[in-house]
């Protein structure tokens, strides 16, 4: 691991209750998604809960560096590629709550198709519906807003 990537590694573990890996197996892992391209990053993180988020932001912004939000990776775009942190919501941030009055909480990193799952239990459901859904996280799907072949049919989210 070279100096820098160490130095951040220290400063994020300092911070961060999640997980912090700048060595080489998991920046080669990280480096790629479903596309063509390849970009190596200068570190990985992976968020606990959202306290870990706005400090790897502060610490990013203060360091100047880029930071890549990151769901399961299946774009076919590169979009979650970059040179800077990338933030991995799809490995601990995926809890999906449902609140005594029926509104429901879900992390960035949950998959689009758990999510439905429970939905349809209450008669609801959430309406992109991409080939991609037992995989792409809630994050990936409005980032991109995803679409899905049944658009058309849902003007909302009710059934
Ligand atoms: C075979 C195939 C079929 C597909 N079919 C469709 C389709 O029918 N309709 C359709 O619309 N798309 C389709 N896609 C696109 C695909 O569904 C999505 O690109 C993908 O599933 C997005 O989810 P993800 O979790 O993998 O996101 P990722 O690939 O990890 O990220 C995608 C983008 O979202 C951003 N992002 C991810 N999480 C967050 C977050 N928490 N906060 C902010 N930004 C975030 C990333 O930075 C990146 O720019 C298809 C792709 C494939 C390979």
């Amino acid at each position: 691991m070279d100096q820098e990537r160490s130095r951040i590694a220290a400063d994020l573990n300092g911070l961060l209750d999640g997980e912090v890996r700048c060595d080489d197996l998991f920046l080669q892992l990280y480096s790629s998604d479903a596309s063509i391209h390849e970009i190596r990053p200068l570190g990985i993180v992976r968020p606990r809960h959202v306290g870990d988020v706005a400090n790897t932001i502060n610490y990013a912004r203060e360091n100047g560096l880029a930071v890549h939000s990151r769901g399961s990776g299946s774009n076919v775009i590169g979009g979650c590629l970059g040179k800077g942190l990338i933030l991995d919501f799809s490995y601990d941030m995926r809890r999906i709550e449902v609140e005594a009055d029926g509104t429901f909480v879900v992390q960035p990193g949950a998959v689009l198709a758990s999510v439905n799952r429970e939905l349809k239990r209450r008669g609801f459901v959430f309406g992109p519906d991409p080939a991609t859904r037992s995989v792409a996280t809630m994050g990936g799907v409005l980032a991109l807003n995803l679409t899905g072949s049944h658009w058309a049919r849902w003007s909302n989210w009710k059934r």
